[in-house]
């Protein structure tokens, strides 16, 4: 990173420890800023992080009880390439955390019509060396008695795949960068940034830093004017529920579920310690605005109740634990928008839903950037999951 040598004043930060690296500030506590924070720690560098809610904060789309994580990528090919670097990524991150927050379980894909993401995760899943097998409906049927299995026409099982635990990793995140001189500011809306001198205004104080993330999740547009035409908010509806007693064990053995359909698209996380079964929907809604008052209404409800009436037998015998509404934002082909912005600053808009399982690998990308070790220009690309191989170094 180059010398700095006409920086502005900088509020009073007392201790943030300039790292070998220099200072780099970045804008959101959520999964995307906290392992970036992680791995620019890593580095060398001292860490400033802004939040505008508390730290970590219930309203980011990182904070919830499980997310999937898995090599099954549909379409994505290039994402599924990335899954075996990301989960390493996670397995740095959990080592320098003393704790494994992930539950490996297998994912059973059920697909209704014909689908590109069936075949395509086949395909993958061969190519990466993934143990998986088809299943028939039948086997389906006997297998797991709380799934309906009426119009599925085929399915698989696959391992490398489970449940990362989001609100422990991100708590232990914050605890291990407070440790580690991480300067956290939270309740702190950072109002703007800018981009060539690598500074951030909040709260009228403008601060210096040599490097500026914004990591701002489905707000991040509102800093990044140039994000608004490739990204919007997305208002999405999870449910969390308890099933009747006589599947209670059915459940916590069962894989997580993908139900690719035209009316049935969603995804299942099973209960475990910790954790309550959860439905989400994978279709996107393409609207809302992140700061609304995220009540769930009968309208968010719908398609995802009806959808769980279709993949689940006896759906009503279950209990509506919690309507969620969360955000996060959606571009058109789903991938991340990950990039430098002017001379010193990083747009990282990690989303599209599938954020989280690639967040750790996508942030030492980011910080390999800002440290010199790897070409600004390519980061783009290899974030979008457009690259053949991650061509990344691990620290
Ligand atoms: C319902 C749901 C299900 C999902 N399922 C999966 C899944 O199964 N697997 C998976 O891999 N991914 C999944 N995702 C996606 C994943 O959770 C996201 O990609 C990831 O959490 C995004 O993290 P982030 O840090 O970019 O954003 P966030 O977690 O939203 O963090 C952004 C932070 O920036 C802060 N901020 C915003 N503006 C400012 C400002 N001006 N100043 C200061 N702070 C600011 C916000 O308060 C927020 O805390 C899911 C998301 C949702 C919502």
């Amino acid at each position: 990173m180059p010398a700095t040598p006409d920086r502005p004043k900088t509020a009073d930060t007392p201790t943030a420890r300039p790292g070998a690296g220099g200072r780099v500030l970045v804008v959101g506590a959520g999964i995307a800023g906290l392992s970036t924070a992680w791995a620019l720690i890593r580095r060398g560098f001292a860490v400033e992080v802004f939040e505008a809610g508390p730290v970590p904060n219930p309203r980011s789309s990182s904070h919830d009880e499980h997310r999937i994580t898995r090599h099954a990528y549909g379409p994505f090919a290039g994402y599924a390439r990335m899954m075996p670097e990301a989960f390493a990524a996670y397995e740095r991150l959990f080592a320098d955390l003393g704790a494994r927050h992930i539950d490996e379980r297998p994912i059973l894909v059920l697909q209704r019509e014909a689908s590109d993401w069936f075949a395509a995760s086949l395909a993958d899943l061969g190519a990466l060396g993934i143990a998986h097998r088809e299943l028939s409906p039948a086997a389906i049927a006997e297998r797991y008695p709380m799934l309906d299995a009426t119009g599925v026409s085929a399915a698989f099982l696959s391992e490398g795949a489970g449940m990362l635990f989001p609100i422990r990793i991100l708590t232990d995140l914050v605890v291990h960068l407070a440790g580690r001189g991480v300067v956290f500011h939270p309740h702190t809306r950072v109002e703007a940034v800018d981009q060539e001198a690598g500074t951030l205004r909040a709260g009228g104080v403008t601060h210096g830093g040599d490097a500026v993330v914004v990591a701002a999740g489905a707000w991040a547009g509102r800093l990044v004017p140039e994000l608004r035409g490739l990204a919007v908010p997305s208002r999405q509806t999870v449910i969390y529920l308890a099933p009747p007693p006589a599947l209670h064990d059915a459940w916590r053995a069962a894989p997580v579920i993908i139900d690719l359909g035209e009316r049935s698209g969603t995804y299942t996380l099973p209960p475990s310690p910790g954790t309550r079964l959860k439905m989400g929907d994978h279709h996107f809604t393409r609207r809302g605005d992140p700061d609304d008052d995220r009540v769930a209404e009968a309208a968010d409800v719908a398609r995802l109740e009806a959808a769980a009436r279709l993949a689940y037998r006896g759906f009503d015998r279950y209990t509506r634990l919690e309507h969620k509404i969360c955000y996060y934002t959606v571009t058109e082909d789903e991938s991340f928008v990950v990039k430098p912005i002017g001379a010193r600053g990083y747009l990282q808009s990690a989303c599209s839903g599938h954020g989280f399982k690639l967040a750790p690998l996508i942030s030492e990308g980011v910080a390999d950037a800002i440290a010199g070790a790897r070409p600004r220009d390519g980061l783009e690309s290899w974030a979008a999951g457009r690259e053949e191989t991650g061509g990344r170094r691990a620290a």
